[in-house]
């Protein structure tokens, strides 16, 4: 018989690839989300248009035939969005992915479902000085997240446990650094900083000038939706409690990241510093936990860009030509 996955946030970037990815593994996958993955046809056997915020709703999500239960339950769904949505959205961030994660554990663990993935973010640490050392997953604790979503996440996480300890599912949470790769958000107010970089790179002439938020001096790591897919998979059959951090460990300045786009569009590109939101000036992780489980990082940065921004500006390139 074929194992069950519900991934809940179907529609969105990271579960629409998950989808795939199960499929792939041979799982039989139900997807959930407000809407359609955008940029190709779901990969899941069974879709459902619902809004997760409402118990109800998460009920339909994981109801199955009599007898019958989700091995899997991959939790990605969120309002969610870059640096700009983030700090824009702060009151939607805490009541709609609240609510989704206070609902869907709940119904999960009224189901009974087999184990329950759950995606939390790097949001969740304090911000860090350029040349700190790493900072291990129980550095966590005590809390000082730079936003609101980190906050929004920590309570998620915590819930999730409550509900794991008392019903004895084993709840798996990873802490994701900044994901990118083809078919994500790359326009909109949503999109995170390689899609905007992506974005404006192509848009920009050989010799143009972008603008980029801040002074450009912001460290951060950013990891190929492969890799992430590889942690998630690896990481909901684990035996390892508690937040893991997924990402991987090359990290540069927003002002390399742009250069790194620019040399993988082959085009010379100025940069033009203007205000806007930024977050955390820096960022350094162990990985020791994820890689316990043989997970590694295998996709650089420049060759995920490389994968990433063809994509990007044949989505540009498409948009152009519908308005001409
Ligand atoms: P995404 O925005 O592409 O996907 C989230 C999906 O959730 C969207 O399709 C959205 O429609 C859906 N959703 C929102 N509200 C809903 C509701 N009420 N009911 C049902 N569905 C709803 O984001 P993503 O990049 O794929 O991120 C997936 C998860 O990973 C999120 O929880 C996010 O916080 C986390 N995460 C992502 C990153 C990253 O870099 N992409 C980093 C850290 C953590």
């Amino acid at each position: 018989m074929l194992k069950k996955a519900l991934v809940c946030g179907a529609g969105g970037f990271i579960g629409s690839h998950l989808v795939k990815r199960l499929k792939r593994d041979g799982y039989w996958v139900r997807g959930a989300d407000l809407k359609y993955p955008e940029f190709s046809e779901t990969a899941a056997d069974d879709f459902r248009i619902l809004d997760l915020r409402e118990l109800p709703n998460c009920e339909k999500a994981l109801a199955l035939g009599p007898g019958e239960r989700f091995d899997e339950v991959y939790q990605l769904a969120a309002d969610m969005g870059g640096m700009g949505f983030i700090q824009t959205a702060e009151c939607e961030i805490m009541r709609n992915s609240a609510l989704i994660n206070i609902n869907m554990i709940h119904a999960s663990a009224k189901n009974a479902v087999g184990r329950y993935f759950f995606s939390s973010s790097a949001c969740v640490y304090r911000d860090m000085a350029p040349d700190e050392l790493e900072l291990t997953e129980e550095d966590a604790y005590p809390s000082q997240p730079d936003n609101e979503y980190g906050w929004e996440k920590l309570y998620a996480e915590r819930i999730a446990m409550a509900y794991g300890r008392r019903s004895n599912i084993p709840i798996r949470i990873a802490r994701f650094q900044n994901c990118y790769g083809p078919e994500g958000t790359w326009l909109g107010g949503r999109e995170k900083a390689p899609a905007a970089l992506c974005r404006k790179v192509a848009e920009a002439s050989d010799g143009g000038t972008i603008e980029v938020w801040g002074d450009g001096t912001a460290m951060r790591a950013y990891t190929f939706i492969d890799d992430i897919l590889d942690g998630i998979t690896m990481l909901i059959h684990s035996n390892l409690e508690n937040g893991v951090n997924i990402g991987r460990q090359e990290y540069v300045s927003v002002d390399e990241l742009v250069r790194t786009v620019a040399e993988v569009a082959g085009k010379n590109i100025h940069i033009q510093h203007i205000s806007g939101p930024v977050g955390v000036k820096a960022r350094n992780f162990t990985n020791e936990r994820i890689k316990s489980l043989d997970w590694k990082s295998k996709i650089s940065l420049k060759e995920g860009l490389s994968r990433t921004y063809p994509w990007i500006k044949s989505q540009v390139d498409k948009s152009r030509s519908s308005r001409t």
